[in-house]
Formats: C-alpha cells, structure tokens, sequence
C-alpha cells in the first residue's frame, strides 16, 4: 500500500516487564507487531527525535532475515540497533544471499525500544565456552592471560571487560562453515553450552571457522560476529574465534598466541557493540586487525560501544 506513512510513534503502548536490572533488554517499551508489506518493508517507525543513545529492539521467527533502514546490517531472528536521527524502518533480507525481499509478511517483527543512559566507564560481560577444538581448553592460565590482554585492549575504550565463567564444552566439530546469515553450524556450537546470564556475551573457542562467501566459495576466518552492528539476540548470537588452523594435517590445534587472539577478539566485540569496518583507517577495525597500525579505537567508536545495552555502568 502506498501513500502518507503510518507512523508508529514512540508513545506507547506500555511498558514490558518489571524492570530487571541484571537483563539490559529487559526493561524496554513495546512499539508494536509489524508486518512487511509487497516491497518487503514495514511502515516508517518515527522516534520523535531519537537520541543518539535510542535502540531498537526487533524479534521474528528464526527463519526471517531482516535490516533496519539505512544501516542494513542484516539479522535473522532478532536485531537490537542504534537509531540514527532519521525515521527508519525494516526491510526484509533473503536469508541465502542477504539481498533484499520483495515479499510481504504478516505480523513478523515484534519491535520494542530502549533508551540508555550514557556510559562513561563500562564494564562488559562476557563468557568463554571453550570447545575441545581449542588449545585453551584446561588451561585456566591461559584464559586468564586472555581475559587480561583483552583488558588492555579496551582499556582506552573505556570498558572493563568481566569474565562471568568459563564452560568447557564437549562435541564441537573439527571445521564450523556458516554464512553470515546461514548459521546452523554456529548455532549448533552455542547450543553445546547453556543458555548464558542476559546481557553477557558469549565468546567461543572453536575449531576451524569457513565463512561461506555469496559465490559459494568459503575461506578461513580469524573471527566472526554472529551480527555486524550490535549482537545481543537472534541466530548465532556470539564471537566465534578458531582454535585449528584449517587445512592443518591431523586438524592439530593451534597453539594459542594469547595477544594476538585477544587483539582479534577486541575487534570482534566492537562488530558486536556495533562498529562496522573502517575503510583504509589506522585503528582495530580495520578490515585486517592483524595488519601493522591497526590498534586501538577511535574516541567515536569507543563511545558508540559503550552505549550497548550489555555495556553496564562501573
Ligand atoms: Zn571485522
């Protein structure tokens, strides 16, 4: 249907759920049920004016695969996003090559916002579940020397990463292939632990990693955000990092560089706080952190991170 926008306004329909201070998206105000119309889009949702700390929170089924308009980071299942000063609106992504769908859907999309508060110094749950694919595995000294190489990594963003538990899990797989909205094999290695406290972030320790590419070729990874732009729900909600260099005779484990893991994993939790690449920039979120001169974030992405809602105040 065409014509004047149906605007959904902020105003409400009431809020969800007693305030829970240990769930970050517990305490959010419902906005309504969507649905897609035949261009695949659901009507504007008009925020008022947003602040810069304003999110969206949207859920559908697993088997939906949607972006909200204009940063289209695609999700599928649920996407938590910053709101940009624009009105936005969603558009639905086919989930085998993450183009836009044409097609309606009824009813889809649940969506609710949140509002932060402005986090100066932060602190970051996170969990490591440590699959026997990873030389991390038993060794506690090693995982600490994780966690603190981590620690220097944000220290300059601001945020204190806490490391709420380790859980060794066992039946992980040799090799992991997934696409970026194809990801019942992640899926499968976060379903091995138990469901993590809400609002931490769960960071695995798995075998080989192949991301498949849109031409069906796949590559080994260093890392991988189950979501580029802001986790916190839908499929493959977690930092997945590679303990066996693929290709390896025998799939040996890799020993662990701990700095270099760690400097990985700094980047991999800003894609999950919401940063997207940097194009030819000299900071970690390059699209090669490895590369010499990539450290560090800039003061713009440390702030854009520390209003996550999973970053709580210190
Ligand atoms: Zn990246």
């Amino acid at each position: 249907m065409r014509g004047a926008p149906v605007a959904i306004l902020a105003l409400l329909v009431g809020c969800v759920a007693p305030s829970d201070v240990d769930d970050p998206l517990a305490d959010v105000s419902e906005l309504g049920v969507l649905s897609f119309d035949a261009t695949g889009r659901t009507p504007p949702i008009d925020l008022g004016e947003p602040s810069e700390a304003t999110f969206l929170l949207a859920r559908s089924d697993d088997d939906t695969c949607f972006a909200l308009e204009p940063s289209l980071f695609a999700a599928r299942g649920a996407a938590l996003d910053a709101v940009g000063a624009a009105p936005s609106r969603y558009q639905r992504i086919r989930c085998s090559t993450g183009t836009p769908l044409r097609e309606p859907l009824a009813d889809a999309l649940e969506v609710s916002v949140l509002e932060r508060d402005q986090v100066t110094a932060g602190r970051l749950p996170v969990r490591f579940v440590v699959t026997e694919r990873s030389a991390l595995r038993g060794d506690s000294a090693a995982q600490q020397a994780m966690l603190e190489a981590l620690r220097s990594e944000l220290a300059e963003a601001g945020i204190a990463p806490e490391l709420t538990a380790v859980v060794e899990v066992e039946g992980a797989p040799t090799e992991t292939r997934f696409s970026d909205l194809e990801t019942d094999e992640l899926d499968a290695l976060l379903a091995l632990a138990p469901a993590p406290a809400p609002g931490t972030v769960d960071v695995v320790f798995a075998g080989c990693l192949r991301r498949v590419g849109p031409t069906g070729l796949s590559s080994a990874v260093l890392g991988f955000t189950g979501r580029v732009g802001g986790g916190g729900g839908g499929t493959a909600d977690a930092v997945f990092l590679p303990g066996i260099r693929c290709g390896a005779i025998g799939a040996d484990l890799a020993p662990v560089d701990v700095e270099r893991t760690a400097h990985v994993l700094a980047h991999e939790l800003g894609h999950f706080l919401g940063l997207a690449h940097t194009d030819g920039g000299d900071d970690i979120m390059h699209t090669n952190p490895l590369l010499e001169g990539a450290h560090g974030f800039t003061s713009e992405q440390a702030r854009r991170m520390r209003l996550h809602p999973f970053v709580r105040s210190r």
